[in-house]
């Protein structure tokens, strides 16, 4: 999905001015992307409605950079599709909490009852994980051993003399009577499908125990089944919230994107591997970035923003245009890009740099800025407006007063120079035009 999303911002893109037309076209091809992720058909069109709603008018046309506008505005409806999360887990503080794990066969509910026992173990409660999956004979020793992995203490009963719901019942009972633990997580059985006898055992632990969670495990890998079996589960039996599992395994993503939309109910945390400390909460935002690239394109807009008021970059502009952008200006704006952070990081916020980055290892570029900073540190206020005046004898001065060779001067004013002639030729370019390059 990523691919295709980036593929659908370039086409964006194409052809430098943003016309309605250009942002039909894009959004054609988001379509293409959210369905070929396995996002139902319904939600992907009413996630295209909302964005070209907002994505094709005048505003976003007549703004000072229409592309950044419209891959902002896909960012921020990606983020309200899946959000927002709640991700607590309604713990009370003075009694046992019940947490209830739901989910079909093989979803991966056992496993991530154990997951969730390991990490609220770790915030300092005292779990118990309970066996109510009588259905697989198995089961119980499955959750036995997880528990002992994890040291966290495992409550069962004979399958053949008890229920699901006495399990559970008495699971509870013990946690208050002993004191031993405070919060106690329901391990249930699931079905191959949602079937009556499965919704009736559900129902009626949910009605006698009165979970203070309940919490449906989802795999990712079944993408829109996932997605309607969530649909069935939350009818009848109103869950506060989904685990959606696999998310480490090949998976399209769709599933992501549409349970929040499909059932109204939020995805709290993914698991994303087997190994017991694979749960993660999950984050809206950053699975939009994930999403659109891997990069944090919010971050970097918003900090993008800060940094470059327009004020600033108008004055800029004008200089260039009259070919007075001076040693001191270059030193100014590359401050400002330096300060966003390490560029690295910055080039890594950056849709499809990221990539790039990894592939050129490109960690020298702060080193290279820092060089640059001294060289015109150790100027005189005078030869940073009027570098033509730097002579050898200058050259040296300066060479020793930054700790470099004459060579590295001489590199950056014939670097300057070039510069400087790129910018007179650039007609009210400036820092936008270097940005936008940067982006491409
Ligand atoms: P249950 O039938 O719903 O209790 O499912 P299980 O907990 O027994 O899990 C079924 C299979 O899915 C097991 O092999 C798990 O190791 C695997 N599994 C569960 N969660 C994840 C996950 O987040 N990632 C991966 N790769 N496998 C998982
Ligand atoms: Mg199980």
């Amino acid at each position: 999905i990523t691919k295709n999303l980036n593929e659908a911002f370039s086409a964006f893109r194409i052809g430098g001015k943003l016309t309605e037309k250009n942002i039909r076209d894009g959004l054609q091809q988001v379509r293409q992307a959210l369905l070929e992720a396995d996002v139902s058909y319904d939600v992907t069109k009413e996630f295209i409605d909302k964005v070209a709603e907002e994505a094709v008018g005048d505003k976003v046309l007549k703004s000072l950079d229409p592309t950044e506008q419209v891959v902002g505005i896909v960012y921020q409806e990606l983020v309200n599709l899946m959000g927002p999360v709640d991700h607590s887990l309604a713990i009370k503080r003075n009694d046992v909490s019940v947490i209830m794990m739901v989910g079909l066969q093989g979803s991966g509910k056992t496993t991530t009852c154990g997951k969730l026992a390991r990490l609220l173990k770790e915030q300092g409660h005292r779990p118990l994980l309970v066996a109510a999956d009588l259905q697989r004979p198995a089961a119980i020793e499955q959750l036995r051993v997880i528990g002992e992995q994890i040291g966290v203490p495992v409550y069962s009963e004979d399958p053949k003399t008890s229920s699901p719901l006495k399990v559970c019942q008495n699971g509870v009972k013990q946690a208050k009577k002993t004191g031993d633990a405070d919060i106690v997580i329901l391990d249930t059985a699931g079905r191959l499908h949602v079937d009556d006898e499965l919704m009736a055992e559900l129902e009626a632990i949910d009605r006698k125990v009165r979970p203070d969670q309940a919490l449906l495990v989802c795999d990712a890998m079944t993408g829109q089944d996932a997605v309607n079996s969530a649909k069935t589960f939350n009818e009848a039996l109103e869950i506060d919230g989904v685990i959606l599992s696999k998310m480490d395994g090949d998976t399209r993503g769709g599933a992501a994107l549409s349970v929040k939309q499909v059932t109204g109910v939020p995805i709290k945390f993914i698991g994303v591997g087997e190994q017991l400390d694979r749960l993660e909460e999950f984050h809206p935002d950053r699975m939009a970035s994930r999403i659109m690239g891997g990069g944090d394109l919010q971050t970097l807009m918003e900090k993008a923003q800060r940094e470059f008021d327009a004020d600033d970059m108008e004055r800029q502009q004008q200089k260039m245009r009259e070919g007075k952008f001076s040693l001191e200006d270059f030193r100014n704006q590359m401050r400002k890009v330096r300060s966003m952070g390490p560029m690295k990081e910055i080039m890594k916020m950056i849709p499809g740099m990221g990539g790039m980055l990894d592939a050129a290892d490109n960690v020298d570029a702060d080193k290279e800025m820092s060089r640059i900073e001294a060289i015109i540190g150790s100027m005189t206020m005078d030869e940073r407006e009027n570098p033509q005046k730097i002579d050898r004898n200058r050259r040296n001065r300066i060479a020793i007063g930054s700790g470099c060779d004459p060579t590295d001067v001489s590199q950056l004013l014939k670097q300057y120079d070039s510069i400087a002639g790129m910018m007179k030729g650039m007609a009210g370019g400036g820092m936008k035009d270097q940005w936008k390059a940067m982006r491409q």
